[in-house]
């Protein structure tokens, strides 16, 4: 897929703004998608904001700054999107709004358009059979934050094609990012793994065996992990991690992956992580 190929990116939220960063600055044309309005003009400045600090990190010039900005065009229209021939979907983690955007993807965009998902959890497999091109389905799993994080999860439906896996796996190589193919399975490899962890390191806790901050020292100074998996946890939102353990219990059906019990009950108080300003640790306003 050329640089010019022109890439619609729907929802500009945490991962959608960054989606979008990297590739406008490659030099593709961006279509910015979101039902809000101020989502767009703030997932905008973001990317403004990201782009000043690469600048300032010599790693790009103002200029080119300039010109990736220049290329991301926003829209609440998703019929402005027909152009494109690779959409990333990266909208809310509900199946309910991703159908609604892979149906009108299928429908609007030229018949040898790719249709990628950023899902965390749901299935690729599920979202393609909702089009009529389900081998042109596939899943493009970006960690925040996307300019930073090198990994893309790309991830195979049961019908997705070695010409759909092979253009994203060239595409995303284009991106700087380092493409690792996974089957589609509940929680991919990326999920499957780190859930269980910060999972059991919740055990530990509501236990009594150790303190949540000796659980990330051991993984800090004993593993070399840039961060514990409780502040990990605090970082992605302990919310996300108990919907994700429940996708991999519902998917897998093996109860190895029952939700801890205190994990639970910390959502219940509404103890999200850092975005709530306590979870596992206090994280002042
Ligand atoms: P977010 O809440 O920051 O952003 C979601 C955006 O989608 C919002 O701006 C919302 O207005 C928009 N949206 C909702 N419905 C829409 C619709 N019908 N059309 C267009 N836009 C719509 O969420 P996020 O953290 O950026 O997550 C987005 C996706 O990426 C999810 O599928 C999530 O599982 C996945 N993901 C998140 C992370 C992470 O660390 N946050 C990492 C990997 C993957």
């Amino acid at each position: 897929m050329e640089n010019s190929a022109t890439i619609a990116v729907i929802g500009a939220g945490t991962m959608g703004n960054g989606i979008a960063h990297v590739f406008a600055r490659t030099g593709h044309p961006v279509l910015l998608a979101d039902v809000s309005d101020a989502a767009l003009q703030t997932g905008l400045a973001t990317i403004r904001k990201n782009l000043a600090r690469e600048v300032a990190k010599g790693k790009l010039t103002a200029a080119e700054a300039d010109s990736a900005v220049a290329r991301i065009t926003c829209t609440t229209e998703m019929d402005s999107l027909a152009a494109a021939v690779l959409a990333v979907e990266a909208a809310s983690e509900r199946f309910d709004i991703k159908a609604q955007i892979f149906r009108k993807l299928d429908a609007i965009l030229g018949p040898d358009a790719i249709i990628a998902s950023n899902t965390s959890s749901i299935s690729i497999t599920k979202l393609a059979a909702l089009t009529k091109r389900p081998g042109q389905v596939i899943g493009m799993h970006f960690f925040n934050p996307v300019p930073v994080m090198k990994l893309v999860e790309i991830i195979r439906g049961l019908q997705t094609t070695q010409g759909t896996f092979d253009t994203v796996r060239a595409l995303s190589e284009s991106l700087g990012k380092i493409p690792v193919e996974v089957n589609d399975a509940a929680g991919f490899v990326s999920n499957r793994v780190l859930m269980p962890l910060i999972n059991e390191a919740c055990y530990a806790v509501m236990e009594g065996v150790a303190t949540a901050e000796a659980v990330d020292t051991i993984f800090r100074e004993g593993m070399a992990h840039p961060m514990g998996p409780l502040t990990l946890a605090d970082f992605i939102g302990l919310d996300i991690c108990l919907d994700i353990m429940r996708v991999l219990v519902d998917g897998l059906g093996d109860p190895k992956y029952r939700p801890c019990p205190l994990l639970i009950r910390m959502v219940d108080a509404g103890w999200l992580g850092r975005k709530s300003g306590k979870g596992f640790y206090v994280y002042p306003a």
